[in-house]
């Protein structure tokens, strides 16, 4: 295959989480995933075929580990990344959420919240 017939192959924009996974969302999955005590991103929704589904898009400022266990039963899988502080990961948030449509597209009933006290805006919408 020459590289020009790989590239006409590849879809024009890619949407992509940055994150790990999708594993299924369950106790044991996610203290063998996250086991460091850090704040981080999160995507939650469904496999279908080889594709993850993005239903839901979230964060933790503190405690990745402990968030994503109060989201088990709410959806199958889910994806993660660390984040390298709650700045950090409300900056990914707001991408991952306005690349997977927002409120429209996702189950997320509003827009991502700054991290308390800092008084953030989002880069991409100035919300
Ligand atoms: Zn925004």
């Amino acid at each position: 295959m020459t590289m020009e017939a790989f590239t006409m192959t590849m879809p024009l924009t890619m949407t992509t989480l940055g994150m790990l996974g999708p594993v299924k969302l369950t106790t044991d999955n996610i203290d063998n995933f996250i086991k460091a005590r850090s704040p981080g991103n999160y995507a939650l929704g469904y496999i279908e075929g080889k594709a993850f589904i993005v239903k839901y898009i979230g964060r933790s400022d503190l405690d990745l580990n402990e968030e994503l266990k109060s989201c088990i039963g709410h959806y199958p899988h889910f994806k993660w990344s660390y984040a390298s502080s709650a700045k950090a990961a409300f900056d990914k948030e707001c991408q991952n959420y306005h690349d997977f449509g927002g409120s429209e597209d996702l189950d997320n009933n509003n827009h991502p919240a700054s991290p308390d006290g800092e008084y953030m805006i989002c880069e991409i919408c100035g919300l």
